[in-house]
């Protein structure tokens, strides 16, 4: 079979070597004699496979010690909900910042928990930037930001300054550069995006926050429940938890997160340097507020489009079609993605046009 690049959004690209374990693990787990799949999670194995993978994101987003992690279920989707029901106090008010699709999301689900005001939205230019957070009143009891706008192509280039706590949706920039955790009291995401497969979201929890909310909460959404069961509440789904574990210990085995966002920056240099300078091509996303895990970009004159796309096909290239609120195209460019891949893209780009510039 030949090597596809695959520059898709999400589900996303694993490295090939947790691939191999996983499928591994699916068929017989190490010495267990078992499945992953077909093994209780009540078994020592997968208790001590769920604790590690825990202690692991800790450890490699360098989160202080009043902080949990948890897998749960129901993607960051159901984050947007839960997030607001454990930290919103009842009667209170939170701010969130409008930078996508995904965010606007967030938006509606918190308005079912309580009041929500959207203190900064670039909306009105398709999201094609990062608008200035300003001063966040101290009656919200949290900014709510998505650090990383998978679908415009956009990110923070440092967290805002906040005088009030932060809770990010970091589902497609987690673990792909370092940050300060200190100024956060929740950051979640789905974990098909730069870490495993689909089916679980990760939550890293300052407990020392939680119980201030004065609400009742439903078992499964209240974090309280969810860390006094050590993740463990209900049966987690294993395989995702497991596979991200391998791409945990695979990221540990690069260097850790400054040293794959040193290769991350460099994919990202190599592409946006090739769309600056490409006549036919321009960038969505305005310099500034650029992603370095999701370019966004478009031809100058459409009726190329169908030439263009027959050339990345014929190169191997999967996922480079854009989501339809921007059209164009979108690289995604993940942890476990190669430089090479990148430099693939950037070779048909120089080649199109040479061939019709
Ligand atoms: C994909 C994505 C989501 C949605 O994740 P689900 O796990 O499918 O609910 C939310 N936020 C961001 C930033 C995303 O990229």
């Amino acid at each position: 079979m030949s090597h596809v690049h695959n520059f898709s959004a999400g589900p996303c690209i694993l490295p090939q070597e947790v691939l191999e374990q996983a499928s591994q693990a699916v068929k017989s787990w190490d010495d267990h004699g078992l499945s992953l799949v077909e093994m209780s999670h009540r078994s020592k194995a997968f208790v001590a496979a769920m604790e590690e993978c825990r202690a692991l994101t800790k450890e490699l987003l360098g989160l202080p010690n009043r902080f949990d992690v948890l897998y749960l279920q129901g993607g960051a989707s159901l984050a947007f909900l839960t997030s607001a029901m454990n930290f919103l106090p009842e009667g209170g008010q939170a701010a969130y910042a409008d930078t996508g699709t995904w965010s606007a999301k967030s938006i509606k689900e918190a308005k079912h928990v309580g009041r929500v005001n959207v203190i900064t939205s670039s909306k009105e230019d398709n999201y094609n930037h990062i608008p200035d957070v300003g001063n966040v009143d101290a009656d919200n009891a949290y900014l709510h930001i998505t650090t990383n706008n998978t679908i415009f192509g956009t990110q923070y280039a440092q967290m805002p300054k906040s005088n009030v706590p932060l809770v990010a949706d970091m589902s497609s920039d987690i673990l792909s550069r370092t940050f300060d955790p200190e100024p956060f009291a929740l950051i979640y995401g789905g974990v098909q995006k730069n870490m495993g497969p689909a089916g679980a979201v990760m939550y890293a929890v300052d407990r020392e926050r939680l119980g201030q909310a004065g609400r009742s909460i439903p078992s499964y959404l209240d974090f309280d429940v969810q860390l006094g069961k050590d993740s463990m509440f209900n049966t987690p789904p294993v395989f995702s938890v497991y596979t991200t574990l391998l791409t945990l210990r695979w990221l540990k085995a690069q260097g850790g997160v400054a040293a794959i966002q040193a290769r991350n920056e460099a994919k990202s240099a190599l592409l946006y340097g090739e769309i600056d300078r490409n006549p036919l091509f321009e960038g969505h996303a305005k310099e500034g507020s650029r992603s370095h895990m999701n370019a966004t970009f478009r031809l100058l004159d459409d009726s190329h489009a169908a030439a263009f796309d027959s050339a990345w096909n014929q190169a191997h290239i999967n996922g480079l079609k854009g989501h339809r609120s921007v059209g164009g195209y979108r690289a995604s460019m993940y942890n476990a993605l190669p430089l090479e891949s990148v430099q693939v893209l950037v070779d048909v780009m120089a080649e199109f046009e040479r061939n019709h510039g």
